[in-house]
């Protein structure tokens, strides 16, 4: 078990940062109903704590007494995984007398293995069986007798903590004058107590005030063994008028765009589709699954295959958590991996600006292709390599975008060194969580490409510099190879592509060596509910 020490230096990893965002230009009915959200939410760690792992809500109990410097250190670890368990370590247990993180997580019945869970699934049909491997219900039972198995839904599973989120949220519904989102308050406060999620999703996803929440049971990861259940999260956040302004401005320019994308005219889409929601804000809670380990940035939702297919999805970017990771991460990167004459051009505009051009420019290029008289998707065509060649095809085709802005008059010129700069700090960023997934083998895919055209260059003392004269060549070329291969659906090319260029080279891995004191990400503080929580106990 790691001692104080190594306790510490774990710890460390997370910076701490205050995550908040004003509110004062809200109405006092709204602020209030602000508060009822916030109450709401922090009731979703609770139920997250317990999702987790049954021992969980014990143990915390057991830290807290313990105010020993190694107890301390525990319990704040403890917080920042909401576990025993690191998650940046692998799900290493780093309390004693605890025991592996369990696969199955606090939804199936303990004890029960998953062979058991799916003999007894097997035995069930219709409505049932939906409902057993659905989000909203835990199962329950003895093991080892398939028929002592039983589903209970979260309504009644989590009954009073949902009782009381629900009873806050229609207080909140009641105070704001925001029809959707008394909409969403209302259906989502209904579905917490009859277990029915639907409305509440269609709700979430017509919302257009300037309070976004989002609370309940959403993402499934948790459940390592079936990726079926829901585990409970809050974000309550406000939106960002200047950013949804830009965001505005961006996407009336995307078939412009796509009419002068590099590729061969044929491959170019005449006529866009309309684009899933993009919703800019700034949190001032996160809570649950939405606050462990490394903080959520941005993320897509619902899950519910259903409402997907009527309403689809939508896409939420908590610009104040990106621009914390920004500071406490990436500019520190930048002062060690860049050139001096190419950190100080390194801004949290071009970096956010980029973040936006990469989610809209998964939009366009090659979706729908035919192959040998075949009509087919880029995605079916490239097989496991799809994930890892979108995500650099929306890297690099939104700086080619972004520099098309600047030249058109769009984006203020101003921009121009600093969107290479920043992506190139960026780059050492994603790939430091390394090249396993998609997107950090996607960026080590465009670095070594572009450091292979001279578009980047290594200086004599191991930094890292943009060459102008090449860069934007560079960016064409690569954009170009990569959309050409997509509307080819050219598999045997996307997998040497990531073979050759999606590692990590020598020069690449002795900048990373350098970097290791810097923070992985941040352990955010929310003074909003610092502020709840003193008025709650002055009112006592
Ligand atoms: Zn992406």
């Amino acid at each position: 078990m790691p001692d104080l020490v190594s306790l510490q230096k774990m710890t460390a990893r997370f910076a701490p940062v205050e995550i908040s965002a004003g509110t004062s230009h809200l109405p006092d009915a709204e602020q209030q109903a602000l508060t009822r959200m916030l109450e709401a939410g922090l009731i979703m760690d609770t139920l997250y704590l317990r999702q987790v792992w049954a021992g969980n809500e014990a143990l915390l109990e057991q830290l807290q007494r313990d105010t020993s410097p190694l107890g301390t250190a525990r319990l704040h670890y403890f917080r920042i995984n909401k576990g025993p368990w690191s998650r940046l370590d692998h799900n290493a247990p780093f309390i004693p007398g605890v025991p592996e993180k369990p696969l199955a997580a606090n939804f199936y019945p303990q004890g029960a293995t998953k062979g058991e869970l799916e003999a007894w699934l097997n035995t069930l049909s219709g409505k049932e069986r939906e409902s057993a491997v659905g989000f909203f219900t835990v199962i329950r039972g003895a093991a080892g007798g398939a028929r002592g198995f039983v589903m209970i839904p979260y309504s009644a599973e989590y009954d009073q903590e949902l009782a009381r989120a629900a009873a806050l949220l229609r207080e909140a519904a009641s105070l704001t004058a925001q029809p959707t989102l008394k909409a969403y308050l209302t259906s989502r406060a209904d579905a917490f107590l009859s277990n029915d999620y639907y409305a509440s999703d269609i709700a979430w996803m017509e919302l257009d005030a300037s309070i976004e929440p989002t609370i309940g049971p959403y993402e499934v990861y948790e459940d390592e063994w079936f990726n079926a259940k829901a585990a409970f999260e809050a974000f309550v956040t406000i939106r960002d008028d200047a950013e949804t302004a830009k965001l505005v401005k961006l996407s009336g320019q995307l078939q412009d765009i796509e009419d002068h994308l590099p590729i061969d005219a044929k491959y170019r889409n005449p006529r866009l589709g309309s684009l899933a929601p993009i919703r800019v804000v700034n949190e001032i809670l996160a809570a649950g699954d939405g606050n462990r380990g490394v903080q959520t940035a941005a993320f897509n939702l619902p899950n519910d295959e259903r409402v997907v297919k009527e309403k689809g999805s939508k896409r939420v970017m908590l610009k104040n958590v990106q621009e914390a990771k920004f500071r406490i991460v990436l500019v520190p990167i930048s002062q060690i991996v860049l050139s001096p004459s190419d950190r100080k051009n390194v801004s949290f505009d071009a970096f956010f600006t980029h973040i936006l051009m990469h989610e809209l420019m998964h939009g366009l290029g090659p979706h729908e292709i035919r192959v040998a008289d075949r009509t087919t998707t880029v995605r079916q065509e490239l097989r496991e390599t799809y994930s890892t060649i979108e995500e650099a095809k929306a890297d690099i085709s939104g700086l080619f975008a972004l520099q098309y802005l600047i030249d058109k008059g769009v984006i203020d010129k101003s921009l121009e060194r600093s969107i290479y700069d920043t992506f190139l700090a960026s780059a050492f960023r994603s790939i430091r969580f390394g090249i396993n997934e998609a997107h950090g083998r996607g960026i080590a895919i465009q670095l070594n490409y572009l450091m292979d055209t001279g578009a980047f260059r290594i200086t004599p003392e191991g930094t890292f510099a943009v060459v102008p004269a090449k860069i934007k060549d560079g960016v064409i070329a690569l954009t170009r190879e990569i959309m050409t291969l997509e509307a080819e659906g050219d598999y045997v090319r996307a997998r040497e592509m990531q073979k050759d260029l999606g590692v990590v080279r020598p020069e690449i891995q002795a900048a990373l060596d350098r970097l290791q004191d810097i923070p992985v990400d941040i352990e955010p503080q929310f003074p909003a509910v610092q502020r709840l929580i003193s008025d709650t106990k002055n009112r006592h």
